[in-house]
Parts: structure tokens; sequence; C-alpha cells
């Protein structure tokens, strides 16, 4: 199963992008796949078609074949010590197999959390993630003789994306997305009003500066180990500037060496120059929630954020944004924010 997993911090395009890819003939976006198990199904949250996930025709049947095809994969001796929480959790329906799930992605996909697996936990995210990914595989395919899509789940922790690179029958491919950290810290000053149906689950209160520009240089640091993990073959790095300004051409330029020569590069999804239509992704940002989008920059810091606040962030993120082309002299924003003291 080929999966491409989004890897980056938040507020950096990662739903965008997802969409965007899932537009492309042979690839099924599938959103913040981690947050299914976690609280999408649990809660009974809604999906981007616009149902409730439970009543989505996508998921639902996903999660009845999940369900149905519940043996352990790979060879005995690799996954046969499976303790006994793990076989509670084969044995008990599909509520608590995901409560299951839950609890091992807790401690697995964190960031820091790699190290100090237990081996039960390890065991039963690799059997069940590969079970997830299966369902979702044959359901994303369609018609049987077809070959199977892309996978594209944009969680963005990079722990999760080290456990699917140590799954068995997942072939992982990463797209490292990043973003000028200045945008992602004037994004995240911001809160956002919980808002159901819009697919805000709950409210998102404003976050500090520097733990937002400290936060952001390890998560990308983390992300970058993890493209190195599975190779410059399967991995690729792209800039939220960059797909902003030409999200056809990032996307054919990051698909381009990955997709096999009979995979068509247009989408099946018709709509005007630049529309793209979000599909069954489970969690992510409010543009999920869209019958169609045009993907716009959003560069709102450079008018608004102060100056004082652009050189802390600079300070605490310099070497890695300039790594990135990021300059970071600071950018003069508008007399009337200043005024305001934002
Ligand atoms: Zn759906």
């Amino acid at each position: 199963m080929r999966v491409i997993y989004i890897a980056g911090y938040g507020r950096s395009g990662s739903t965008l992008l997802d969409i965007a890819l899932g537009n492309a003939g042979g690839v099924a976006g599938l959103g913040e796949l981690t947050a299914l198990s976690r609280h999408v199904w649990p809660r009974d949250e809604y999906c981007a078609c616009g149902e409730r996930v439970r009543a989505c025709t996508f998921w639902s049947r996903v999660v009845e074949r999940w369900e149905a095809g519940a043996a352990p994969v790979g060879r005995a001796g690799q996954l046969g010590q499976m303790g006994q929480k793990n076989e509670e959790a084969r044995a008990g329906g599909i509520e608590r197999r995901l409560a299951h799930l839950a609890r091992a992605q807790r401690h697995l996909e964190a960031l820091p959390g790699i190290a100090r697996l237990p081996h039960p936990a390890r065991a039963l995210h690799r059997r069940e993630t590969h079970a997830l990914f299966a369902a979702i595989s044959r359901e994303a395919a369609g018609d049987p003789v077809a070959p199977p899509p892309f996978l594209v789940d944009s969680s963005k922790l990079p722990g999760r994306g080290f456990a699917l690179a140590a799954t068995p029958g997942i072939d992982l491919h990463v797209i490292h997305l990043v973003r000028d950290p200045r945008a992602v810290v004037w994004s995240m000053s911001k809160s956002i009003a919980r808002e159901l149906e819009r697919g805000v689950q709950k409210e998102i209160r404003p976050r500090a500066s520097a733990y937002v520009a400290m936060r952001w240089a390890l998560v990308n640091r983390a992300a970058e180990r993890l493209c190195r993990k599975v190779g410059a073959q399967r991995s690729a790095r792209v800039r939220y500037e960059d797909l902003v300004a030409d999200p056809a051409g990032t996307i054919a330029t990051v698909l381009h060496p990955w997709r096999d020569r009979e995979m068509p590069l247009a989408g099946t999804h018709g709509g005007g120059e630049g529309v793209l239509y979000p599909a069954h992704q489970v969690a992510g940002s409010r543009h999920r929630m869209k019958d169609s989008l045009v993907i716009r920059a959003d560069e709102a810091w450079r008018n608004e954020m102060p100056a004082a606040r652009q050189r802390l962030v600079g300070v605490l993120t310099g070497a890695m944004a300039h790594r990135y082309g990021y300059r970071t002299e600071t950018i003069r924003p508008s007399s009337a924010s200043l005024a305001a003291g934002v």
C-alpha cells in the first residue's frame, strides 16, 4: 500500500495539500487519519463530504471492512508476540478496537514518544494501522481490478510518520511541508470559535509566540529526520508559499517521480481552472468543509504582524528558516496595526 504522509507543523497548509493531492488521478486524500480512532469516529464528527462520519458511505464501509478483516498481519515471528491486551483488542467490537488503537497512538505518535514505546502498543499499532489502511485501500480503489491509489494521510505528526514507516505492508512516501515561521506564529496567535459543521471541533485558543516558534523548529527537525529515514527517493519538501503560488505545478513536481507511467496526472474531478474538490478528508482545517475551493495565499502577517514579534520569531527559528529559503528580515507592518498594539 503506497501511502503519502504529510509531515510538518500546524497552520502550514496540510489540509490544502491533502485536498490538492486528492484531486490528482490515482490519489485519495484522507485528511488527518490519526484523528479517526482518537475522536472522529467515537464522537461522530463531520467528514469533508458534509455527512457525519458514521453516516458517510466511504468511512462507514471502511470501518465495516476493517471490522471484517481483523486477521493479524506479518510473519508469525514478527508480530506473533502480542500481549494479552492485543488479544483483547482483537476480540472486542469495533469501539473497543478503536479505543485500543487510540491509546497506542497516544503513546506512539507524540513527538518524543518513539523511544519509550512498550512493545504491546507497538505491535497493536502496526496490526490495526495495517488493517485500517488495507480497508481504506480496498474501498478507495472502487474497481477491484484498478490499481490501488496512493493514500494521503495529512496527520502531520512526525512520530506517526515514524510509526507508519515501521508498519509492514506500507510503502511510505513523505512530504515535509514547511511555512514561513512568522506566518505560522501569526496564524496561531488568533483564536477560532468552535463550529462543528464547519469542521472546528473545539475552540482553538491563541498560542504564545515563543512557544509556537520553538515548537515549529522542533517539529520540522523531526520531519527532516523522517525524510532521511524513508530516503531521498521517497521524500520531498514542499513550501506552503510555493504550493499556494502554483498548486498544480507543485503537485505535479512532487508526484512525478512516484507515480506509475499509466497513472493519469489530471484528476477525475471536473471543474474550472484551479478549482479543487475536497473528498472524505476525515479531519483537518476548515477548508475541507467547503464544496469546492481555489487555493489562495494567506499572507496577512506581512501587513499585521508587529516588528518586535517578527524579530523574536527570527531569533528562535533563524538558521532553520534560512535553510528553507525564508529571509527573516523584518517586514514593516501597516501603521494601523501598530497603533492597535497587536
Ligand atoms: Zn465522507
